[in-house]
């Protein structure tokens, strides 16, 4: 007889470990709460606008290429990729800005116009990034986290040094140019700390960025949860919205059942995708294995405050991803881990998908997502994200150089509450607990329960990590360990 799994939630992790254990002969069951599947990439339709939720860069696409071909397929069995030209745009200031292309020679140059001999620096580093890609993303990842063996490799005991210094130093050592910096640190952001506390092993990012380039799928992220969800049923995947689960019910140590609206439904075999903490808390305090303090000390990804904005016209001197870095980078990195507080001057990322995409927007219109990162547990009202939403829309008009708000048909905002409410999120986080040294591996949440006998997890609070791809690893990885134990 099959074994049955019931996996809590269908954001990506869940999703991929809904296949990898369906594709090994497993009856699976997802149990998702929202009306939606996809989690923190949801998406939203409004009067012919469409909107990615959550995330927006399709960065690292041979991760993507790695999880379909494990099922011998490919991403354009799902969905349609492009290679964005340019992939970004960073505003420093009024007619101050640099442009990220889509080759390494266009970066080279656009280095080298802003620094006599940055190109050559850059080079150098880019050199390095992508040998730690190699050794990170191919292998490294891959492994559970269960032991701290499986960090030494003799490519990781070569690089032992970038392991204890930072991204930051990294970078401050080879340039000095204060845009630059701030360019070569945006990706580590993405891994939810600041970069003074992101080991330098992490540039693999930078390669991430500027070696891989940026990526978009026809008609946005959500196509490839549509993929994934695509390939799922037709493993044999039941999936089940309107479903939270409310309890893990445990006796003798075992998971015996979960209890889901109201219905308690029989299993031995759970792998809980939805928030680590919040799913720890599905179970009787005794059968928890890491408390309030531990959760509380760590640090976690910035939480966000989000807008959806359709605008009635076509905007000017925007890119489909655009970095508003005109303001003091360190004072709101500050405000986000340091001094948890609203920022006064908050950077903020905008894209426009309809920029390169018309089947996000109706004709002759955009669509506009707007982020400010945010400390998590920040108090949340519908004051203070009008206040900012102002705040941004100013600065916006201003950089690039044109009026927009008046274009404004409607916009939608999500912010700390939004997360805690449709994702059960700690403290709201966006993306998860940030991968600092003492955060990374082994040193992660565990993917198995050490209390209960047949309880899993999966996603962006445990191994590898935060971001689309961890998460689709992740979902592997909790997979090969069930099938293992
Ligand atoms: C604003 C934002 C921007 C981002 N940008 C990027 C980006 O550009 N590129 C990138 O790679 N990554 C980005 N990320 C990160 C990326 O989206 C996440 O790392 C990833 O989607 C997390 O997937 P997950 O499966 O771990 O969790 P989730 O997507 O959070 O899925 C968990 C699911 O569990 C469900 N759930 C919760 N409680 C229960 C319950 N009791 N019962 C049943 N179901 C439950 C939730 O509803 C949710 O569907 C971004 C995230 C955010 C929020």
């Amino acid at each position: 007889m099959k074994r049955e799994v019931s996996i809590i939630g269908s954001g990506f992790a869940s999703l991929a470990a809904s296949c990898y254990l369906a594709k090994s002969g497993y009856k699976v069951t997802i149990f998702e709460k929202n009306d939606r599947i996809g989690g923190r990439a949801r998406q939203l339709q409004k009067e012919g606008f469409t909107f990615d939720m959550g995330p927006s860069w399709y960065w690292m696409p041979d991760v993507f290429e790695r999880f379909f071909a494990d099922f011998d397929k490919k991403p354009s069995d799902y969905y349609q990729l492009e290679k964005l030209n340019p992939a970004y745009k960073v505003f420093f200031g009024n007619n101050e800005s640099i442009t990220i292309e889509d080759t390494l020679e266009k970066i080279y140059s656009a280095f080298e116009k802003e620094e006599t001999g940055s190109s050559i620096k850059l080079k150098k580093f880019i050199d390095q990034a992508q040998s730690n890609y190699k050794i990170a993303i191919e292998d490294l990842v891959y492994r559970p986290g269960v032991s701290p063996l499986e960090l030494v490799t003799p490519e990781t005991i070569r690089k032992i040094g970038q392991f204890f210094s930072t991204i930051s130093k990294d970078v401050r050592k080879h340039f000095s140019n204060k845009k630059l910096i701030q360019i070569l640190e945006f990706p580590v952001l993405f891994l939810g700390a600041k970069p003074s506390e992101t080991p330098s092993f992490y540039s693999f990012m930078n390669y991430a960025d500027f070696g891989l380039g940026t990526w978009h799928p026809q008609g946005g992220m959500y196509k490839v949860i549509e993929g994934i969800e695509k390939l799922a049923v037709s493993l044999g995947v039941e999936i089940r919205t309107n479903s939270p689960v409310d309890k893990i019910n445990v006796l003798d140590k075992s998971v015996t059942s979960i209890s889901v609206n109201g219905m308690e439904i029989a299993t031995n075999l759970v792998v809980a995708g939805a928030d680590y903490h919040h799913c720890e808390r599905l179970l009787e305090p005794e059968f928890r294995q890491y408390s309030e303090s531990f959760w509380d000390r760590k640090t976690f990804a910035p939480s966000s405050l989000l807008f959806y904005v359709g605008f009635d016209k076509k905007l000017k001197n925007i890119n489909h991803h655009n970095l508003f870095f005109d303001v003091d980078f360190d004072a709101h990195t500050r405000d986000i881990y340091d001094d948890p507080k609203w920022p006064e001057e908050p950077l903020f990322y905008a894209n426009f998908t309809s920029v390169t995409d018309e089947n996000t927007a109706p004709e002759n219109c955009e669509n506009g997502f707007f982020l400010i990162p945010l400390a998590p547990g920040l108090q949340d009202t519908a004051e203070l994200r009008e206040t900012y939403f102002s705040i941004i829309l100013e600065r916006f008009e201003r950089l690039t150089n044109q009026d927009v708000i008046k274009n404004i048909i409607f916009k939608e905002s999500f912010c700390v509450n939004d997360f805690i409410e449709d994702y059960n999120s700690y403290k709201g986080n966006a993306y998860g607990m940030a991968n600092t040294l003492l955060q990374t591996a082994f040193l992660r949440p565990k993917l198995k329960s050490s209390k209960v006998e047949g309880l899993f997890f999966t996603g962006q609070l445990t191994v590898p990590g935060p971001g689309v791809p961890p998460s689709l690893i992740s979902g592997k990885l909790v997979s090969g360990l069930i099938q293992s134990s």
